[in-house]
């Protein structure tokens, strides 16, 4: 059936559980509370903590302008200029503070021990103004780590919440085709390696690539021409081995993104499959495959840790290479007086230092391709449209009387294989219709297609004659109920799921709602009525308690429209009776449309739509088309034939 975690909106399901911490948290769970050497520290932390300003966010579903705006890193930065500039001048200051050693041995040197210049004084100012620059570069790098700190996490925040937004947004058919553990990881994988990126890749990244470019500037103002051989001598080929290393590790990391990619999914579908895989003993060939598919992710990473293997031990090598010709080049010129030992020394010094940012860019690298990677792959998602948008000239849909019409309607959930052709229909306002047919011949997708969860390929779905196309989505879904065959409870209190299609639900109406559906009895037996929290999922109601509820969440939403997808599983008798009862009352007044599973639904229905195929194939009131001696007649007497099961399974 098509319902399965699809319906969403009205009164109906959503795609992922609510807040299970908070959820287990208040199940009871064991906890053994926070141990009073923490609590002195736990209440600090709280204390400190920033408190969140009331919450002013609003839902549109059209995007606004700004979120809108491409997503780049430099994109998401600009929010918080001033946090950026102040990271950027920290990364400027401690580059400058951390590269003045050199120099000031140099002038320690030159102005206080060579011959002639003998001074204590220099020495012991320079000694000290080493040691004061060390420590200043320390405090500086200490904010920096701060405001870095800061700015990641403000920016991650954003992105959850503009992400999250753009999963509301989204239609059903999204949800359907991606799966949602490889959205679960765009939300925490891929924001989390954006995050480390932020706070520690790019600051690290300007801060290196910074130092490099200083450190050149100076060689090049104490000798230009010791400063040129040593450039010419060695950049050209730090440049080569460069290059090669990034080609190398890029291939490498898309190696083992791609291999841990299907280790991921090896791991889950054996997991998901457990009983199968038990069932049919297939342990040791899971076990030999996964053998197999983690080697391969393993290769991978060696491979890239072979390439940071000569990669970082190379430039090591030049660098010492670089030094010998130093040696070599600038001890002629020290000969020949053109230079004097000061200034070698703090040759030797700087050409050190330009090695060392190298190494530590080799580290952050797959920083940097992890951040890359995870910020492609989230402006993919949020420029993923959703297929069932408003219109940007939408109105709102005055309240309707319920009249629902499919005109000439063909829609296929993959174009090219339609599911439903060409079908008329008009149910009247407060008229009652029931959709049956075989299983897959496409009566939960026309229900779907009257709340917009999809769009037909062709034809209109008119509402009150209006066509449901040209109204805003909020307009049109606070209008129709929508009870789904596994209604979806949220963690949260029986109250909070009942209250859940409509805010400011009285709790007289929902004492009152309780009363309709026949749940009584159950709240009185719970430990704190309607407080109680529901386990997740409902897990601890049975199904016709978890039918309930959704009834009782749907008659609280007051829609016009009601759409019903009734369980298949089947319901003790007891309980069947107390949701046929409550469905009469939920249907009183209101235009319905249940997809009937039962036949004895179907017989108390004003009409029935026989639907196979993806056609109608018959209409009437259950009298005439029991009359007829039709299609609907032969289902009648197979179900009753065998004994009043699962309509769906008494084929035409
Ligand atoms: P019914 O409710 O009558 O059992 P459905 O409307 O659920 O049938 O399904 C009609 C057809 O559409 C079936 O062949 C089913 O496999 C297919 N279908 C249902 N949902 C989807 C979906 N989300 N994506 C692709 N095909 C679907």
């Amino acid at each position: 059936m098509g319902w399965g975690g699809g319906w969403g909106g009205g009164g109906g399901g959503g795609m992922f559980a609510g807040s299970a911490s908070a959820q287990s948290g208040r199940a009871g769970l064991p906890f053994g509370g926070i141990p009073s050497e923490l609590m002195d520290e736990a209440t600090r932390l709280l204390a400190s903590e920033e408190k969140r300003a009331p919450s002013s966010l609003a839902f549109r579903q059209r995007p606004t302008e700004r979120e809108r705006r491409r997503l780049t890193l430099p994109s998401v930065l600009a929010v918080y200029p001033k946090w950026v500039v102040a990271g950027s001048l920290l990364v400027i200051a401690i580059s400058f503070t951390l590269q003045s050693g050199p120099l000031l041995t140099e002038f320690a040197i030159a102005h206080g021990m060579e011959r002639g210049h003998h001074s204590l004084a220099v020495v012991a100012a320079c000694a000290l103004a080493y040691l004061a620059f060390a420590l200043a570069s320390a405090l500086l790098q200490r904010l920096q780590v701060n405001v870095t700190g800061r700015l990641a996490s403000r920016v991650m925040h954003d992105l959850r919440i503009r992400v999250f937004t753009h999963f509301q947004r989204l239609s059903l058919d999204f949800f359907t085709e991606e799966k949602a553990g490889v959205l679960m990881s765009r939300m925490t994988s891929d924001i989390e390696n954006l995050q480390q990126f932020v706070q520690d890749g790019v600051s690290q990244f300007a801060l290196q690539g910074l130092t490099m470019v200083v450190i050149t500037a100076v060689l090049f103002a104490l000798n230009v021409t010791l400063a040129t051989w040593t450039v010419l001598l060695v950049v050209p080929i730090l440049l080569l081995l460069t290059i090669w290393f990034h080609r190398a590790s890029e291939r490498g990391y898309l190696l083992s993104r791609d291999r841990i990619a299907v280790v991921l999914a090896d791991l889950s579908e054996s997991l998901y499959g457990i009983r199968v895989v038990a069932a049919h003993n297939r342990q040791r060939r899971n076990i030999r495959n996964h053998w197999h598919v983690v080697g391969a992710y393993r290769d991978a990473n060696l491979y890239t840790a072979r390439v940071n293997a000569v990669y970082g031990p190379a430039t090591t090598m030049i660098g010492i290479l670089g030094q010998a010709l130093l040696l070599g080049i600038g001890g002629h010129m020290v000969l020949s007086h053109q230079l004097n030992v000061a200034t070698l020394i703090a040759f030797f010094l700087y050409l050190n230092r330009f090695f060392s940012p190298i190494q530590l860019l080799v580290q952050q690298y797959s920083t940097l391709q992890q951040g890359r990677a995870s910020i492609t792959r989230l402006r993919g998602l949020i420029e993923t449209a959703p297929q069932v948008d408003e219109r940007e000239d939408a109105t709102t849909l005055p309240t309707i009387e319920g009249r629902i019409t499919f005109e000439d309607v063909s829609f296929g959930y993959n174009p090219a294989a339609p599911v439903l052709r060409h079908v008329d229909l008009e149910i009247a306002p407060g008229e009652s219709v029931a959709f049956v047919g075989p299983t897959g011949a496409g009566k939960s997708t026309l229900a779907k297609l009257a709340n917009r969860f999809y769009d037909p390929t062709e034809g209109r779905v008119l509402l009150d004659g209006v066509d449901i196309r040209t109204v805003t989505l909020h307009s049109l879904r606070s209008q129709l109920g929508v009870v789904p065959q596994e209604p979806f409870l949220f963690a949260g209190s029986i109250r909070t799921n009942l209250a859940f299609g409509r805010t400011g639900t009285s709790d007289d109406e929902i004492e009152n709602a309780i009363d309709v559906v026949g749940l009584r009895e159950l709240v009185r037996r719970l430990p704190e009525g309607i407080d109680t929290p529901v386990h997740e999922r409902g897990q601890t109601l049975s199904a016709g308690e978890r039918q309930q509820l959704a009834l009782a969440r749907a008659f609280l939403a007051r829609p016009r429209v009601l759409i019903l997808d009734e369980a298949t599983s089947s319901l003790d008798l007891r309980s069947e009776t107390v949701i046929e009862r409550a469905l009469d009352r939920l249907l009183e007044g209101r235009t319905a449309i249940l997809i009937a599973h039962r036949l004895t639904t179907a017989q108390r229905a004003n009409r029935i739509v026989v639907i196979d195929h993806g056609g109608v194939v018959e209409v009437g009131t259950p009298g005439e088309l029991l009359a007829a001696n039709g299609a609907y007649a032969s289902m009648y007497a197979a179900w009753l034939a065998s004994g009043g099961r699962d309509a769906s399974r008494a084929n035409t």
